[in-house]
Protein backbone atom coordinates (compact mmCIF):
# COMPACT_ATOMS: atom_id res chain seq x y z
CA UNK A 1 0.00 0.00 0.00
CA UNK A 2 1.75 3.34 -0.89
CA UNK A 3 0.97 6.34 1.14
CA UNK A 4 0.82 9.94 -0.33
CA UNK A 5 4.45 11.77 1.00
CA UNK A 6 3.71 15.23 2.41
CA UNK A 7 6.15 16.18 -0.52
CA UNK A 8 3.98 14.84 -3.34
CA UNK A 9 1.88 17.61 -4.40
CA UNK A 10 -1.99 16.39 -5.90
CA UNK A 11 -2.52 16.60 -9.26
CA UNK A 12 -4.66 19.92 -9.91
CA UNK A 13 -8.54 18.91 -9.32
CA UNK A 14 -7.40 15.51 -7.62
CA UNK A 15 -9.22 14.41 -4.66
CA UNK A 16 -7.17 13.39 -1.74
CA UNK A 17 -9.05 10.88 0.38
CA UNK A 18 -8.12 12.07 4.54
CA UNK A 19 -7.05 7.70 4.89
CA UNK A 20 -4.23 8.41 2.41
CA UNK A 21 -2.49 10.74 4.86
CA UNK A 22 -3.54 8.57 7.84
CA UNK A 23 -0.23 6.02 8.53
CA UNK A 24 -0.38 2.51 6.51
CA UNK A 25 -0.57 -0.56 8.18
CA UNK A 26 2.27 -2.98 7.48
CA UNK A 27 2.58 -6.67 7.98
CA UNK A 28 2.43 -7.68 11.75
CA UNK A 29 4.86 -10.63 11.41
CA UNK A 30 7.93 -8.89 9.30
CA UNK A 31 6.93 -5.34 8.74
CA UNK A 32 7.27 -5.20 4.85
CA UNK A 33 4.53 -3.51 3.04
CA UNK A 34 1.36 -4.69 2.62
CA UNK A 35 -0.36 -4.70 -1.20
CA UNK A 36 -2.76 -7.03 -3.05
CA UNK A 37 -0.95 -10.57 -3.23
CA UNK A 38 -3.81 -12.11 -5.46
CA UNK A 39 -5.29 -10.39 -8.34
CA UNK A 40 -8.15 -12.01 -8.88
CA UNK A 41 -9.52 -12.01 -5.34
CA UNK A 42 -8.19 -8.96 -4.72
CA UNK A 43 -6.90 -9.98 -1.05
CA UNK A 44 -4.37 -8.10 0.80
CA UNK A 45 -0.80 -9.69 1.97
CA UNK A 46 2.98 -9.51 2.69
CA UNK A 47 5.25 -8.46 -0.28
CA UNK A 48 7.81 -10.03 1.78
CA UNK A 49 6.36 -13.13 4.01
CA UNK A 50 3.23 -13.79 1.75
CA UNK A 51 1.34 -14.08 4.33
CA UNK A 52 -2.37 -12.98 3.54
CA UNK A 53 -4.75 -10.84 5.52
CA UNK A 54 -8.75 -10.91 4.78
CA UNK A 55 -11.54 -8.77 5.37
CA UNK A 56 -13.47 -9.14 8.53
CA UNK A 57 -16.65 -7.36 9.26
CA UNK A 58 -15.25 -4.81 6.76
CA UNK A 59 -12.30 -4.24 8.63
CA UNK A 60 -8.76 -5.52 6.91
CA UNK A 61 -8.26 -8.50 9.74
CA UNK A 62 -4.16 -7.91 10.93
CA UNK A 63 -4.27 -10.15 14.05
CA UNK A 64 -1.83 -13.08 14.53
CA UNK A 65 -3.84 -14.66 16.97
CA UNK A 66 -6.95 -14.26 19.12
CA UNK A 67 -7.98 -12.74 22.34
CA UNK A 68 -7.92 -15.20 25.54
CA UNK A 69 -12.34 -15.21 25.00
CA UNK A 70 -12.96 -16.47 21.59
CA UNK A 71 -10.92 -18.45 18.63
CA UNK A 72 -10.12 -16.21 15.65
CA UNK A 73 -12.82 -17.95 14.05
CA UNK A 74 -15.54 -17.63 16.28
CA UNK A 75 -14.55 -13.94 17.14
CA UNK A 76 -15.03 -13.21 13.25
CA UNK A 77 -18.31 -15.01 13.29
CA UNK A 78 -19.78 -12.82 16.36
CA UNK A 79 -18.26 -9.78 14.61
CA UNK A 80 -19.95 -10.59 10.93
CA UNK A 81 -23.64 -11.70 13.17
CA UNK A 82 -23.10 -8.17 14.84
CA UNK A 83 -22.40 -6.13 11.90
CA UNK A 84 -25.76 -7.60 10.32
CA UNK A 85 -27.42 -5.11 12.72
CA UNK A 86 -25.43 -2.26 12.17
CA UNK A 87 -27.58 -0.66 9.60
CA UNK A 88 -30.93 -0.98 11.47
CA UNK A 89 -29.69 -0.34 14.84
CA UNK A 90 -28.76 3.17 16.87
CA UNK A 91 -25.35 2.66 19.44
CA UNK A 92 -26.99 1.84 21.86
CA UNK A 93 -29.26 -0.99 20.13
CA UNK A 94 -26.15 -2.82 18.66
CA UNK A 95 -24.51 -2.22 22.04
CA UNK A 96 -27.47 -4.01 23.66
CA UNK A 97 -27.71 -6.58 20.48
CA UNK A 98 -24.26 -7.57 21.79
CA UNK A 99 -25.05 -8.24 25.44
CA UNK A 100 -28.02 -10.58 24.06
CA UNK A 101 -25.43 -12.66 21.86
CA UNK A 102 -22.76 -12.77 25.16
CA UNK A 103 -24.45 -15.60 27.28
CA UNK A 104 -21.81 -15.09 30.36
CA UNK A 105 -23.01 -11.39 31.40
CA UNK A 106 -26.03 -11.34 33.54
CA UNK A 107 -28.55 -9.31 32.93
CA UNK A 108 -27.77 -6.93 35.38
CA UNK A 109 -24.36 -6.31 34.47
CA UNK A 110 -25.28 -5.78 30.70
CA UNK A 111 -27.10 -2.87 31.68
CA UNK A 112 -24.06 -1.50 33.87
CA UNK A 113 -21.76 -2.57 30.73
CA UNK A 114 -24.29 -0.86 28.28
CA UNK A 115 -24.37 2.52 30.15
CA UNK A 116 -20.42 2.31 30.01
CA UNK A 117 -19.87 1.80 26.42
CA UNK A 118 -22.57 4.36 25.88
CA UNK A 119 -20.56 6.86 28.03
CA UNK A 120 -17.30 6.31 27.26
CA UNK A 121 -16.80 9.29 25.08
CA UNK A 122 -16.93 11.49 28.43
CA UNK A 123 -13.80 9.27 29.35
CA UNK A 124 -12.05 9.89 26.11
CA UNK A 125 -12.68 13.59 26.31
CA UNK A 126 -10.98 13.42 29.81
CA UNK A 127 -7.78 11.21 28.20
CA UNK A 128 -7.52 13.63 25.11
CA UNK A 129 -6.57 16.43 27.49
CA UNK A 130 -3.31 14.63 28.71
CA UNK A 131 -1.76 13.94 25.56
CA UNK A 132 0.38 16.59 23.26
CA UNK A 133 -2.31 18.95 21.39
CA UNK A 134 -0.68 18.33 17.71
CA UNK A 135 0.37 14.66 16.57
CA UNK A 136 -0.88 11.67 15.10
CA UNK A 137 -1.93 9.21 17.90
CA UNK A 138 -2.67 5.87 18.19
CA UNK A 139 -4.86 4.03 20.15
CA UNK A 140 -4.72 0.53 21.16
CA UNK A 141 -6.98 -1.65 22.79
CA UNK A 142 -9.55 0.95 21.10
CA UNK A 143 -12.85 -1.48 22.20
CA UNK A 144 -16.16 0.65 21.39
CA UNK A 145 -14.24 3.99 20.38
CA UNK A 146 -14.98 6.13 22.32
CA UNK A 147 -11.71 7.94 23.02
CA UNK A 148 -11.32 7.59 19.11
CA UNK A 149 -14.53 9.69 18.89
CA UNK A 150 -13.53 12.49 21.58
CA UNK A 151 -10.19 12.84 19.24
CA UNK A 152 -11.65 12.83 15.90
CA UNK A 153 -14.03 15.60 16.81
CA UNK A 154 -11.06 17.38 18.35
CA UNK A 155 -9.73 17.30 14.93
CA UNK A 156 -7.00 14.83 15.78
CA UNK A 157 -5.34 12.69 13.73
CA UNK A 158 -6.46 9.42 15.19
CA UNK A 159 -5.99 5.46 14.38
CA UNK A 160 -7.74 2.67 16.57
CA UNK A 161 -6.72 -0.64 17.00
CA UNK A 162 -8.30 -3.44 18.92
CA UNK A 163 -8.06 -7.45 19.32
CA UNK A 164 -11.67 -7.85 19.14
CA UNK A 165 -13.10 -6.46 15.61
CA UNK A 166 -16.47 -7.21 17.53
CA UNK A 167 -16.05 -4.28 19.55
CA UNK A 168 -14.71 -2.11 16.45
CA UNK A 169 -17.87 -2.55 14.51
CA UNK A 170 -19.69 -1.00 17.43
CA UNK A 171 -17.00 1.73 17.56
CA UNK A 172 -17.97 2.31 13.91
CA UNK A 173 -21.12 2.56 14.39
CA UNK A 174 -20.80 5.24 16.99
CA UNK A 175 -18.60 7.04 14.13
CA UNK A 176 -21.22 6.72 11.61
CA UNK A 177 -23.41 8.44 14.06
CA UNK A 178 -20.84 11.51 14.46
CA UNK A 179 -20.08 11.35 10.85
CA UNK A 180 -16.35 10.58 11.67
CA UNK A 181 -16.36 7.39 10.28
CA UNK A 182 -14.45 7.81 7.14
CA UNK A 183 -11.55 10.01 10.05
CA UNK A 184 -10.82 7.18 12.18
CA UNK A 185 -9.16 3.99 10.58
CA UNK A 186 -9.89 0.95 12.74
CA UNK A 187 -7.77 -2.38 12.54
CA UNK A 188 -8.34 -5.64 14.05
CA UNK A 189 -4.79 -6.05 15.45
CA UNK A 190 -2.74 -7.65 18.45
CA UNK A 191 -1.04 -4.95 20.47
CA UNK A 192 2.07 -7.35 20.95
CA UNK A 193 2.37 -7.19 16.97
CA UNK A 194 1.18 -3.87 16.02
CA UNK A 195 1.04 -3.16 12.43
CA UNK A 196 3.17 0.00 11.66
CA UNK A 197 6.88 0.71 11.28
CA UNK A 198 8.99 2.16 13.65
CA UNK A 199 8.21 5.98 15.17
CA UNK A 200 4.89 6.01 12.92
CA UNK A 201 2.92 8.21 15.70
CA UNK A 202 3.45 10.75 17.49
CA UNK A 203 1.90 9.43 20.78
CA UNK A 204 -0.02 6.34 21.72
CA UNK A 205 -2.51 5.99 24.34
CA UNK A 206 -3.73 2.74 25.96
CA UNK A 207 -7.22 2.68 28.41
CA UNK A 208 -8.16 -0.17 30.24
CA UNK A 209 -5.95 -2.61 28.25
CA UNK A 210 -2.46 -3.63 30.12
CA UNK A 211 -4.92 -6.12 32.25
CA UNK A 212 -6.54 -7.83 29.67
CA UNK A 213 -3.53 -9.10 28.17
CA UNK A 214 -1.31 -11.99 27.78
CA UNK A 215 2.04 -10.41 27.54
CA UNK A 216 1.56 -7.16 28.15
CA UNK A 217 5.79 -6.09 28.30
CA UNK A 218 5.23 -7.23 24.86
CA UNK A 219 2.84 -4.85 24.15
CA UNK A 220 4.25 -2.05 26.38
CA UNK A 221 7.13 -1.96 24.00
CA UNK A 222 5.29 -1.84 21.16
CA UNK A 223 3.60 1.15 21.67
CA UNK A 224 6.86 2.66 22.66
CA UNK A 225 8.80 1.41 19.31
CA UNK A 226 5.95 2.57 17.11
CA UNK A 227 5.43 5.71 18.83
CA UNK A 228 8.37 8.93 17.83
CA UNK A 229 10.97 9.88 19.84
CA UNK A 230 9.77 12.61 21.65
CA UNK A 231 6.56 11.55 21.91
CA UNK A 232 4.18 10.31 24.64
CA UNK A 233 2.96 6.75 25.07
CA UNK A 234 -0.23 7.46 27.87
CA UNK A 235 -1.47 4.46 29.96
CA UNK A 236 -4.79 4.42 31.96
CA UNK A 237 -5.87 1.56 34.09
CA UNK A 238 -7.71 -0.16 37.01
CA UNK A 239 -5.04 0.22 40.30
CA UNK A 240 -4.94 -2.93 41.92
CA UNK A 241 -5.17 -0.91 45.44
CA UNK A 242 -8.55 0.39 44.90
CA UNK A 243 -10.21 -1.20 47.76
CA UNK A 244 -13.39 -0.44 45.94
CA UNK A 245 -15.50 -2.42 43.52
CA UNK A 246 -13.58 -4.19 41.29
CA UNK A 247 -14.80 -2.62 37.65
CA UNK A 248 -14.84 -6.13 35.44
CA UNK A 249 -16.41 -8.41 37.92
CA UNK A 250 -18.13 -6.23 40.39
CA UNK A 251 -17.40 -7.63 43.75
CA UNK A 252 -15.58 -5.66 46.84
CA UNK A 253 -12.64 -6.83 48.68
CA UNK A 254 -11.15 -8.79 45.74
CA UNK A 255 -7.41 -7.19 45.79
CA UNK A 256 -7.28 -7.83 49.92
CA UNK A 257 -6.94 -11.89 48.78
CA UNK A 258 -4.54 -13.60 47.43
CA UNK A 259 -4.93 -14.52 43.78
CA UNK A 260 -6.11 -18.15 43.76
CA UNK A 261 -9.15 -17.08 46.51
CA UNK A 262 -9.87 -14.10 44.95
CA UNK A 263 -10.71 -16.30 41.69
CA UNK A 264 -12.32 -19.50 43.45
CA UNK A 265 -14.69 -16.78 44.94
CA UNK A 266 -15.43 -14.96 41.55
CA UNK A 267 -16.29 -18.00 40.45
CA UNK A 268 -18.53 -18.61 43.10
CA UNK A 269 -20.56 -15.40 43.24
CA UNK A 270 -20.02 -14.91 38.75
CA UNK A 271 -19.27 -18.03 37.61
CA UNK A 272 -16.81 -19.23 35.56
CA UNK A 273 -15.33 -15.76 34.00
CA UNK A 274 -11.35 -14.08 33.84
CA UNK A 275 -10.60 -12.09 35.98
CA UNK A 276 -7.91 -9.41 34.49
CA UNK A 277 -4.43 -9.29 36.42
CA UNK A 278 -4.58 -5.60 37.67
CA UNK A 279 -1.25 -4.24 38.96
CA UNK A 280 -0.53 -0.92 41.02
CA UNK A 281 1.06 2.50 39.40
CA UNK A 282 4.14 1.69 41.18
CA UNK A 283 4.10 -1.90 39.59
CA UNK A 284 3.62 -1.23 36.14
CA UNK A 285 6.04 1.50 35.93
CA UNK A 286 8.75 -1.07 38.01
CA UNK A 287 7.96 -3.52 34.94
CA UNK A 288 8.16 -1.08 32.43
CA UNK A 289 11.44 0.30 33.05
CA UNK A 290 13.13 -3.56 33.21
CA UNK A 291 12.04 -3.68 29.53
CA UNK A 292 12.70 -0.68 27.56
CA UNK A 293 15.33 1.75 27.84
CA UNK A 294 15.57 5.48 26.54
CA UNK A 295 12.42 6.37 28.03
CA UNK A 296 11.06 8.56 31.66
CA UNK A 297 8.09 6.87 32.84
CA UNK A 298 5.86 9.20 35.29
CA UNK A 299 3.50 7.58 37.49
CA UNK A 300 0.14 8.93 39.53
CA UNK A 301 -3.34 8.54 39.95
CA UNK A 302 -5.24 9.02 36.59
CA UNK A 303 -5.82 12.82 36.00
CA UNK A 304 -9.52 13.31 35.66
CA UNK A 305 -9.30 17.07 35.92
CA UNK A 306 -10.05 17.40 32.58
CA UNK A 307 -13.73 15.31 32.74
CA UNK A 308 -16.52 17.32 31.10
CA UNK A 309 -17.86 19.81 32.78
CA UNK A 310 -21.03 19.24 30.54
CA UNK A 311 -21.30 15.98 32.19
CA UNK A 312 -23.59 16.64 35.36
CA UNK A 313 -24.63 13.47 36.53
CA UNK A 314 -23.50 12.25 39.76
CA UNK A 315 -20.74 10.14 38.87
CA UNK A 316 -19.78 13.15 36.21
CA UNK A 317 -19.34 15.44 39.34
CA UNK A 318 -17.92 13.18 41.71
CA UNK A 319 -14.85 12.17 39.27
CA UNK A 320 -14.09 15.61 38.64
CA UNK A 321 -14.20 16.05 42.58
CA UNK A 322 -12.04 13.26 43.17
CA UNK A 323 -9.67 14.84 40.06
CA UNK A 324 -9.28 17.87 41.88
CA UNK A 325 -8.62 16.15 44.97
CA UNK A 326 -6.03 14.01 44.17
CA UNK A 327 -4.19 17.67 42.81
CA UNK A 328 -3.58 17.99 46.71
CA UNK A 329 -0.10 16.92 48.53
CA UNK A 330 -0.99 14.33 50.70
CA UNK A 331 -3.94 12.90 49.13
CA UNK A 332 -2.09 12.58 45.84
CA UNK A 333 0.22 10.19 47.44
CA UNK A 334 -2.62 8.47 48.71
CA UNK A 335 -4.90 8.61 45.45
CA UNK A 336 -1.31 7.03 43.43
CA UNK A 337 -1.11 3.83 45.68
CA UNK A 338 -4.97 3.67 46.06
CA UNK A 339 -7.50 5.12 44.12
CA UNK A 340 -9.60 3.78 41.50
CA UNK A 341 -7.26 4.35 37.97
CA UNK A 342 -3.84 4.38 37.74
CA UNK A 343 -2.00 6.47 35.14
CA UNK A 344 1.49 6.15 33.29
CA UNK A 345 3.15 8.68 31.14
CA UNK A 346 5.96 7.22 29.36
CA UNK A 347 8.20 9.66 27.70
CA UNK A 348 10.09 8.09 25.12
CA UNK A 349 14.06 10.29 24.35
CA UNK A 350 15.81 10.08 20.92
CA UNK A 351 18.16 7.47 21.00
CA UNK A 352 21.47 8.14 23.02
CA UNK A 353 20.45 11.43 23.72
CA UNK A 354 18.91 11.15 27.18
CA UNK A 355 19.31 7.99 29.40
CA UNK A 356 16.51 5.95 31.22
CA UNK A 357 15.15 7.57 34.34
CA UNK A 358 12.43 6.48 36.64
CA UNK A 359 10.70 8.62 39.15
CA UNK A 360 10.98 7.40 42.39
CA UNK A 361 8.05 9.03 44.29
CA UNK A 362 6.01 8.65 41.03
CA UNK A 363 4.52 12.18 41.83
CA UNK A 364 5.08 13.92 38.23
ZN1 LIG B 1 5.24 -10.14 6.33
Amino acid sequence: MKVLKSHQKPLRNQKVATWHLKPEPVCPECRSELSVIHKATGQIGCETCKKGYSCCAGFLDLRTRSDRYLSLNQERQKAKRLADYEAKESLEGLTRQYYRMTADVSPSRREMFVRHVLKSELRGQALLKLIPESGTVLEVGAGTGGFLAAAAKAGRMITGVDIASRWLVVARKRHSELNLEHQVPLYPACAEHLPWKDQTFDHTVADSLLEHLEYPQEAISEMIRVTKPGGTVLLWFPNRNWPGMDPHVGLRGLNFLNRSTAERYIKWRRGNIHWPEMRSPREWSRLISEQNNFIEIQYQAADLTGWPQSDCSMKGICTRLLGNVSKLPVASILMTHFGPIGQIRILKNAMGLKPFHFEPNGIV
